[in-house]
């Protein structure tokens, strides 16, 4: 489904080079999950399949089912099935999250060539989705993630993802400001949207969520590059010696 070959990209506006050859496959129905210390690129990669401008690619390429997505915008990656939950959601006040949720989900539809969905069709589904994630219905007519906790932040991300049902969903460092409960609701709505037809790349840092969402595959990424992969155990192993072991592996 995603084939990200020797992908260079560096900061638009400084030229300073952040992804520096990077290598990765990820199949249908397979989670792969991103794993590194900070600053090895991790948002930077996940950015860039979602079509953020401020970076350029100026090497290598990334197929999705086949096709270079490098010219698509975000608007078009995502009507093609493309999803990306933030590290860090944006506040946006002025607009209560039913009516984002509501305007985002019309938007892809209208992009497939789908009929707008009415507005009961669409507060069952919200309203179905939301209980799933433990998300108070009062939230929702809040304006999008201001003032939201750390973990509400999150669950809304997940939210959009359940709404818009995703082929291709990138999830960047869920599980930071998550309780153990939070983490666990949110790794039960992640693992109900698994499917044959759907693929999971999942960046974290700790070992936990991987308890939670089980990949099938894990690379490490380091100064912009993948320098290891392997199976769950790999998620393990990085957990018990550290990431410096694999690094000086690698050097
Ligand atoms: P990670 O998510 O793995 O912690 P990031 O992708 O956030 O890493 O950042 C990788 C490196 O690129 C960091 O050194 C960061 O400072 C740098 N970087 C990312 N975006 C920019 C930018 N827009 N301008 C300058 N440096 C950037
Ligand atoms: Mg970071
Ligand atoms: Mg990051």
């Amino acid at each position: 489904m995603l084939e990200i070959k020797n992908l260079h990209a560096r900061v638009a506006e400084t030229g300073t080079e952040i992804l520096r050859g990077v290598d990765l496959t990820v199949k249908t129905g397979e989670v792969a999950a991103i794993m590194g210390p900070n600053g090895s690129g991790k948002s930077t990669l996940s950015y860039i399949l979602a079509g953020r401008e401020d970076y350029e690619v100026t090497e290598g390429d990334i197929l999705y089912n086949g096709e270079s997505i490098l010219e698509m915008d975000p608007a078009e990656r995502a009507a093609a099935g493309l999803f990306l939950a933030f590290q860090y959601p944006l506040e946006i006040p002025g607009v209560a999250t039913m009516t984002f949720l509501k305007a985002a989900l019309n938007s892809q539809r209208k992009a497939r060539g789908e009929s707008e969905l009415t507005t009961p069709d669409f507060m069952r589904r919200v309203k179905d989705s939301a209980a799933n994630l433990k998300i108070d219905a009062a939230m929702l007519k809040r304006p999008l993630n201001v003032g939201f906790s750390g973990g509400e932040k999150k669950r809304a991300e997940i939210l959009q993802m359940a709404l818009l049902e995703p082929k291709l969903c990138v999830m960047d460092e869920t599980d930071s400001g998550l309780d153990i409960d939070a983490l666990r609701i949110v790794s039960e709505g992640v693992n109900a949207l698994r499917s044959p037809d759907r693929a999971f790349l999942v960046i974290t840092h700790y070992q936990r969520l991987l308890e939670h969402i089980v990949p099938d595959s894990v690379h490490v990424l380091y100064k912009g590059r993948i320098i290891r992969s392997g199976g769950k155990e790999l998620a393990l192993h990085l957990e018990s010696e550290g990431y410096a072991q694999v690094i000086g592996e690698a050097a």
